[in-house]
């Protein structure tokens, strides 16, 4: 795998590559610089030595010229060489000589006779001195190179005169070791002197060969080897370097006064004495750069690190951020561009929150009351069991408890439907205000959908859990102004509490809905409440009616239902016969199901429409039937509510009348007061259709109903079908003979005609007869038969008739 450099990595890799970079040149160029400035300074090192050496030796020269001319002016010396005194030339030679350190004096007769010499026998005078003589007397006093006894001097010599001359005295000092450590001591130089004896008159001097000869020096034995070897090759007068025994150095040579013999002096040092300050001022300078590096590192990944560790941080947040946690901030450092990144991305960070916020809002929230969803009360009822569990099973204990409460509003539609939505919407929004001020703010209030609520209550027993919802209902039934319209809003609610009703917030949830249910289903009862908790059974009973609904629809098509017929008979008219068709189901596995539990089920499913039609069609033929054994029976059928909102039906049952020849007189329709009430007008529209076609039309199980009087006027019936729950115990209650008795004059007075159903005993019989009642139908007579035992019971009855009259 590559290695992948990090950005804090290459940062400092660039940083320190440039800086690196102008250490390294500017070393380099100040090391150059330093090298040309030491060499310079080396070179005129060596100039000015060569300068203090020549004019040292220019002082020592006229020094020796001012004691010469001390000794040619002086009377008894010039006596003494007159007269070649030599005892006294000699001291007078020696003592000069001694007060300005010459290394020899020697004084000369007018016979080039070497009269006197500091350092040899007096003699004959040596060869070099003739020309050197001749020049003093042409110059006066002259300084020359010589040679004597191969030691080079530097010799000043004058022509003695008195007033004619009378010889010549020569004084001089040695260039020697004695002389060059002299020298070396003034200038901190090396000095070595050294003849050089090519061209010179010494040529073929004892020293023999040509080229260079040394003659003295501060040298070792084997530099000065060395020197000698060289010399000669860089006569320059400037200073130069040379390799010396594989050691450099730096010289200069300076010649010696001219005259005479080539003599020169040459300075040297050695380099490792020039570049010693050199080497250590780069060597110093070398760990400044190191050092400077060393800064600069430090300081690139300082500032790198702080960099990248906002970008780092900024990395990290993100990587948070996108695994949802919002907790961490990332530090704003500072003020510079990577601060505001830092505060940026906080802001962004907060803007995510605040969205990802509304979204999970919006998602589990109702979009026009603001309540929460379905989900969250799923969630929270979740929790709530959860949190009530813990605190184990005390049925006391209020905490170890949830209610669940589904509300539905009545007749919700109806507002809708007058109002428009927009009125609609804006009582849902009051109705979601009431119920959430009804309730503790840690409840949850959920809408359903449409028209449906649902609280969740946590802490809260059956007992509370009514209280709370009359509470609530009684709230919603405030007046509520919108404007010029007000409302009152009623409600049915169900209640399912844990852990008695379901241990499970989907079984609550749906128990609390089967308990709101039942409460609805019982509304068109006035003494029903408008709450209900859940009981048991309930669940079974409701999947019971679901599977009949199915099975119900089934039977109809397929022939699994049948008739009974139970007669009706009028107590003035004995020969007039009557009767009810009762709609009977036999299911295959089931058994027996009552019209009280089927016709119900087949209402709310909208089958009763077929069912309807069914029992119609049976009916008719039956009565066609009856009609063929000479038998002119008044057959009366049930109708529901969904059936009178049902605009085909006078036609089918003209359609089916006239099929099979029956005419409408023998039929009766029987209604009950509330399937009329529940939408008047049409209700009204479509009896007055089925009146028109010449039916019978009667309203069944009067009394229960909540029908006023002034709509019972309105009503095109004939007949009035006092309920059985007034005449099952007619002869033993007081309070339902006056009941009947009042609704049967209301009826007469009406001009209908009354029949009392559930006539099971003959005391009963008497006493509807004395009220004056016009039918009786009930067991006393017959149960519902079966469609040939009621023929036989029709035939038997007429039997009976005849044998009483
Ligand atoms: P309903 O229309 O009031 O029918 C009379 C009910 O009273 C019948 O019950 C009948 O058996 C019962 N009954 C008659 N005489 C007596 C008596 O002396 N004592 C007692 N205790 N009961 C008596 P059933 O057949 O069970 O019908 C119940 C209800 O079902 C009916 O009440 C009616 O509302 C409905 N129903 C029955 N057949 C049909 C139908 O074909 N169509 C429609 N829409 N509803 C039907
Ligand atoms: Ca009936
Ligand atoms: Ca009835």
């Amino acid at each position: 795998m590559p290695m992948r450099m990090s950005y804090l990595a290459k940062l400092i890799l660039v940083a320190i590559t440039l800086i690196a970079t102008v250490q390294f040149v500017t070393y380099i160029a100040a090391r150059r610089a330093l090298l040309d400035a030491t060499v310079q300074s080396a070179h005129s090192a060596l100039r000015v030595g060569a300068d203090v050496f020549a004019q040292s030796m220019t002082a020592q020269a006229d020094q020796l010229k001012g004691s010469v001319s001390v000794l040619v002016n002086d009377f008894g010396f010039r006596e003494a060489l007159a007269t070649r005194d030599a005892g006294t030339i000699d001291s007078a030679l020696r003592n000069q000589a001694d007060r300005v350190a010459a290394d020899r004096a020697l004084a000369i007769g007018n016979d080039f006779m070497l009269l006197a010499d500091t350092n040899a026998k007096a003699g004959a005078l040596p060869p070099q001195f003739f020309e050197l003589l001749k020049a003093a007397d042409r110059d006066g006093s002259i300084a020359t190179n010589i040679v004597l006894d191969d030691v080079p001097y530097i010799l000043v010599v004058t022509p003695v005169r008195s007033p004619t001359r009378i010889g010549w005295v020569g004084m001089g000092f040695a260039l020697d070791n004695t002389l060059a450590e002299k020298i070396k001591q003034l200038t901190r130089l090396d000095v070595a002197f050294f003849s050089d004896q090519q061209g010179s008159q010494q040529k073929d001097s004892e020293q023999g060969g040509g080229g260079s000869h040394y003659i003295a020096g501060t040298f070792s034995a084997v530099e000065t080897t060395a020197l000698a070897a060289t010399f000669g090759e860089h006569l320059s007068g400037q200073p130069h370097e040379i390799t010396l025994n594989d050691q450099r150095v730096m010289q200069i040579d300076v010649p010696l006064t001219r005259r005479g013999v080539p003599l020169y002096a040459v300075l040297q040092l050695p380099m490792e004495t020039v570049l010693e300050p050199y080497y250590r001022l780069s060597q110093q300078m070398w760990w400044l750069v190191m050092a400077g590096l060393l800064f600069a590192i430090a300081a690139a990944v300082l500032v790198g690190r702080r960099l990248t560790q906002t970008v780092r941080e900024l990395a990290g947040a993100a990587v948070r951020v996108s695994s949802g946690d919002y907790s961490a901030r990332v530090a704003v450092r500072t003020r510079d561009e990577l601060g505001e990144l830092a505060h940026a991305f906080n802001r962004m960070q907060d803007a995510v929150v605040e969205r990802e916020q509304r979204i999970v809002h919006q998602g589990e929230h109702d979009a026009l009351t603001g309540l929460a969803n379905r989900s969250v009360a799923r969630r929270e009822l979740i929790a709530a069991i959860n949190a009530a569990e813990a605190l184990g099973k005390d049925p006391l204990d209020k905490n170890t408890h949830v209610a669940v409460l589904a509300i539905d509003l009545n007749h919700f539609k109806s507002i809708n439907d007058a109002f428009g939505h927009g009125i609609g919407d804006r009582v849902l929004c009051h109705v979601a205000e009431r119920m959430q001020t009804a309730v503790k703010h840690s409840d949850t209030v959920v809408r359903l959908g449409n028209d449906e609520f649902l609280l969740v209550l946590a802490g809260v027993d059956s007992a509370l859990a009514l209280g709370i919802a009359q509470r609530l209902l009684g709230d919603l039934a405030k007046a509520l102004h919108l404007g010029e319209l007000h409302f009152s809003i009623d409600a049915h609610v169900g209640i399912a509490v844990f852990p008695d009703d379901g241990a499970s917030a989907e079984v609550l949830m749906r128990r609390a809905d089967i308990a709101m249910a039942r409460c609805k289903q019982d509304s068109a009862n006035p003494l029903a409440t408008r709450v209900a908790r859940y009981q048991n059974g309930w669940e079974e009973a409701r999947m019971r009616r679901l599977s009949l609904v199915h099975e119900l629809r089934d039977a109809i098509a397929n022939g699994g239902l049948h008739l009974r017929f139970q007669p009706k008979l009028k107590l003035s008219a004995p020969e007039y016969i009557g009767g009810e068709a009762l709609v009977r189901w036999v299911h295959p596995t089931l058994g027996f199901i009552g019209p009280d539990e089927f016709i119900p089920l087949a209402e709310s499913s909208g089958h009763i429409v077929e069912l309807t039609r069914w029992v119609l069609n049976a009916g008719i033929q039956q009565i066609a039937a009856w009609a063929q054994l000479g038998l002119a029976i008044k057959l009366s059928v049930n109708i529901s509510a969904l059936d009178l909102l049902n605009d085909d039906l006078p036609a089918y049952i003209a359609r089916t009348l006239h099929l099979h020849g029956v005419s409408a007189q023998s039929l009766c329709l029987e209604l009950t007061e509330s399937s009329v009430m529940h939408e008047v007008q049409r209700s009204l529209m479509s009896m007055q259709r089925l009146r028109d076609l010449g039916l019978r039309l009667s309203i069944d199980d009067f009394g229960t109903g909540q029908s006023s009087l002034a709509l019972l006027k309105k009503l095109p019936i004939d007949e009035l079908k006092i309920d059985k729950s007034f005449v099952l115990k007619l002869d033993q209650s007081e309070d339902d003979r006056v009941i009947v008795h009042s609704t049967i004059e209301l009826g007469h007075n009406m001009g209908l005609e009354v029949v009392a159903e559930g006539v099971e005993t003959e005391a009963s019989r008497v006493i509807l007869r004395e009220l004056g009642c016009d039918m009786v139908q009930g067991f006393l007579l017959a149960k519902p038969l079966p469609a040939a035992e009621f023929t036989q019971w029709v035939i038997d009855h007429r039997q009976r008739v005849m044998e009483e009259n």
